[in-house]
């Protein structure tokens, strides 16, 4: 009979993610001391959900009792832009990630899913599938089993595809071959450090969230008023900011087209009219965004950045 990490390599494999690798589940001191630096330094802005549950954090065997293994897998979301053409000021760009359908519903079913192999496996082993929870370090977890490295813009970078994957990770109970981790490639680049429009990565993989474009027209309350140097300087970003992804040199070299149609641009829009965004009701919006990951967000939030563009 094949072992357990066949089983769910191959599994894995047939549900499309491009990648999948294990870490023993031990703690995460280090990582999280990190953490907690970036946090107690300011630069999570409001993200005060970040500081919850930080024993959760440092260690996933409080997350689950007699965990053993943690897998991380990644799923390829990559398409090409087509909103060259599109007017400054007329137009908003939206970040990549939120094209198309809510990966969460992507992601999460096909976790499940190989949870559910590892519980045929044995059935007296106990798993937990997360997906973008604050409870879990995925980026560091992703690190640690060697998905990829942290590029200096924070991102996981993998060798093969890039930076344009979702992370998913499963905490289970069972024991499997643990693989190395990643060792970091960006030696002495710089690039995405030097071409952010706001200079918002103050230092390589600190991100001031204070100065960054995707935390101010995604994650800042949708009644607060994104700040002049930061609007001045939006460089026509709408909805999240891909600038210094698009610029990294392992997008560039590394990147292809994702598989699932369900990630491709919804309408065929990477960007979206600033007047129809300003003139949209909430049934509109509601309807038109319905199961995509954009719809995770609010109009008025929507609104409030495509009212800083049209005066960017
Ligand atoms: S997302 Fe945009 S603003 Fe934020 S660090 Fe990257 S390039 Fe800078
Ligand atoms: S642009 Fe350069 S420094 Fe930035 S993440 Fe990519 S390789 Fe690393």
């Amino acid at each position: 009979m094949d072992n357990l990490k066949e089983i769910l390599s191959r599994k894995a494999l047939d549900l499309g993610f491009a990648k999948v690798r294990v870490a023993e589940a031990s703690t995460m001191s280090k990582e999280y001391g990190r953490l907690k630096d970036w946090l107690d330094s300011g630069y999570s802005a409001d993200m005060d959900w970040m500081r919850r549950s930080p024993e959760k954090r440092e260690d996933v065997r409080r997350l689950l009792p007699g965990a053993k293994s943690v897998i991380v897998l990644a799923y390829n979301y990559f398409s090409e832009r087509n909103d060259d053409n599109a007017q400054p000021g007329e137009y908003g760009k939206l970040s990549g990630y939120g094209w198309g359908d809510d990966y969460h519903g992507i992601i999460i079913p096909k976790l499940r899913q190989l949870a559910s192999a590892i519980k045929e496996f044995n059935p007296g082993s106990e798993s937990r599938c997360f997906n973008d929870s604050g409870l879990v370090m995925e980026k560091q977890w992703a690190e640690r089993v060697g998905i990829g490295w942290q590029g200096k813009h924070s991102i996981i970078i993998t060798r093969d595809y890039g930076s344009w994957i979702f992370l998913g990770v499963i905490v289970t109970t069972e024991y499997i071959e643990p693989d190395e981790p990643a060792v970091d490639r960006c030696a002495g680049c710089t690039i995405c450090m030097d071409k952010c429009p706001t200079q918002a990565i103050v230092k390589p993989k600190i991100v001031d969230a204070n100065k960054c474009i995707a935390y101010w027209t995604i994650e800042a309350r949708a009644e607060s008023e994104i700040p002049d140097e930061i609007s001045r300087k939006l460089s026509g970003c709408l909805f999240g900011c891909d600038i210094c992804q698009q610029v990294c040199p392992w997008n560039i070299n590394y990147q292809k087209p994702t598989n699932d149609t369900r990630l491709l641009p919804r309408h065929g829009e990477t960007s979206l009219n600033l007047n129809s965004v300003l003139s949209m009701t909430q049934e509109e919006f509601s309807e038109r965004f319905r199961g995509s990951t954009i719809k995770r967000s609010k109009l008025a939030t929507l609104q409030r950045n495509a009212k800083a563009l049209s005066c960017e």
